[in-house]
Parts: structure tokens; C-alpha cells; sequence
């Protein structure tokens, strides 16, 4: 069954790599295929991603908007690999591209750099500047960008000496008619959540490796979230995961303690 046939629901998502920064046997990197309506968005560009798409039964014409939240290896890692496999697909539609806008450049000079230049591929790339809290037209829903301090404490660091890096990091509301959505994508406080918890949402997906799991846990009981699906988590509540799964049923109730795996498909 197609992945376009496949949607009845308000939304479908596959996690095609949950894992965090570090290498792990059990966990590609970070990316997200969201299909709501008729729109499908890819959140990041782990590596890994071209082979969960692929086993996804995804071809060249599966994804509508790719989206970067940020410059991090396990964010980005799979980006030349995944155009590659939309090429060799022989994609012909155009291919939006949300990226931090500091990223662009190298976005655009790592795809020549590996001998995919946009003359060559055979599909437009529109390439669009995220703008915080701009909303975006995609289709069936809108995707709205926050920006999280998530790098900040690097920026500090690196700057000063290597000013030409991207330190933007953003998290994402997605919105439709019939769903509301939050992807944390990697936070740097638990105050970078506050304006994607302003309504009530019916599926946040967060990661849980930057910030204080007690501290995060706390500000999510005071919110109305039907479900909630965990991902990136660090490698120790990962290896305790079964433990993690407890206290966030403790925490949070039986909603709120999904923990995905590589290849999960959530449904709302
Ligand atoms: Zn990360
Ligand atoms: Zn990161």
C-alpha cells in the first residue's frame, strides 16, 4: 500500500531514526516523515534516512517539504544521501527545503561538493529561509518555526573564533485543520517549549537528552496533550529504557510514555 493511500487518519508519522548524537547499533539518527492530508514533511536528515524511507516504500515522489532543524550531524548527517536517492528515483517535482538560513549556502555547496549540483538532479529545489515564528504554507498545514538554545552555549563557545557557523536551532508547531502538533526536535531549556504548548496539542514528539527529564515532566502536567511520543533520548535512559518507561508512566500516564523506536508508525 502506497504511503498516500495509506491516510485516512488526521495524521500519519514514521520514525525512521529516533537515536541522539552518539553512534548506537539499535538507532539511526534523527528523521521524521509527518503525512497529513495530502502534504508530506521530512523533519531532519539523519543518516539513515534514505533507508527508512526506502523501507517505508517511499520512492522519489514521497516527500513534498524537507525540513532542518538545525546543523547538527544527527540532524543532517543523511541530507546528501537522501537527494542522491530522490535523483536516482528520477523525482520530477519540486522539493521545498526549510533550513536555518545561515545553513543554506552549505547546504547548497555540499550537494555540489558531492556531485549532485541542482543543474543535475532534474527537480527544482525551492530553498526557504526558516523565519522565527513565521508560519509556512505546506499545503494541507502550516509549519511554524521556533527557535530554541539549543546551540547556544557552542555559539558562545566557537563564535568569537569561527564566526561563519550556523547556531540557529529551531523547534516546530505543525498545524492543520484537524491537528496540532509539536516536534521539539533538540531543545536547549524547558522554556523553549512555551510557545508550542499555548493550546492544547494532540501529539508533541520530543527528545529527551538536553534538558532535565524532572523539570521537563513537570511543565507537561500542567498541559492538556493527548498523546505524547519520546525520541532522542540519551544513551542512559535509552539503556534503562524500560526503567524510563516506567517513570514516565508515573509522571505522565499511559499517554504520555511512548517511547518510538526506529520504524514506528504513529497514527492519530
Ligand atoms: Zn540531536
Ligand atoms: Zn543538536
Amino acid at each position: 500500500m502506497s504511503a498516500r493511500k495509506a491516510t485516512s487518519s488526521r495524521c500519519v508519522l514514521r520514525c525512521f531514526g529516533v537515536g541522539e548524537g552518539w553512534p548506537c547499533a539499535e538507532r539511526r539518527h534523527a528523521s521524521f516523515h509527518y503525512h497529513i492530508g495530502s502534504t508530506r514533511l521530512v523533519i531532519d536528515c539523519g543518516d539513515g534516512l534514505s533507508g527508512g524511507y526506502r523501507a517505508a516504500g517511499l520512492g522519489g515522489e514521497g516527500v513534498d517539504h524537507l525540513v532542518l532543524s538545525h546543523m547538527h550531524s544527527d540532524h543532517v548527517g543523511g541530507f546528501s544521501m537522501f537527494i542522491q536517492g530522490l535523483w536516482l528515483e528520477r523525482r520530477r517535482k519540486p522539493l521545498y527545503i526549510h533550513a536555518p538560513a545561515s545553513a543554506i549556502p552549505a547546504l547548497r555547496a555540499w550537494l555540489k561538493a558531492t556531485l549532485l549540483p541542482e543543474e543535475l538532479i532534474g527537480f527544482p529545489i525551492h530553498w526557504n529561509a526558516l523565519q522565527p515564528g513565521l508560519a509556512i504554507e505546506c499545503g494541507g498545514c502550516t509549519l511554524t518555526p521556533f527557535p530554541t538554545r539549543h546551540l547556544d552555549s557552542l555559539k558562545r563557545k566557537l563564535q568569537p573564533a569561527i564566526p561563519a557557523i550556523c547556531f540557529e536551532a529551531y523547534s516546530f508547531l505543525i498545524q492543520s485543520p484537524k491537528v496540532r502538533i509539536a516536534h521539539t526536535a533538540d531543545i536547549g531549556q524547558v522554556s523553549d517549549l512555551e510557545p508550542l504548548l499555548t493550546e492544547p496539542l494532540d501529539l508533541l514528539v520530543s527528545e529527551l537528552s538536553h534538558v532535565s527529564p524532572g523539570a521537563l515532566f513537570r511543565r507537561l502536567r500542567t498541559c492538556t496533550i493527548r498523546r505524547i511520543v519520546w525520541v532522542h533520548l540519551s544513551r542512559r535512559l535509552w539503556k534503562n529504557r524500560q526503567e524510563t518507561g516506567r517513570t514516565l508512566v508515573d509522571e505522565l500516564g499511559t499517554s504520555g510514555a511512548r517511547i518510538a523506536r526506529d520504524g514506528d508508525i504513529i497514527r492519530l
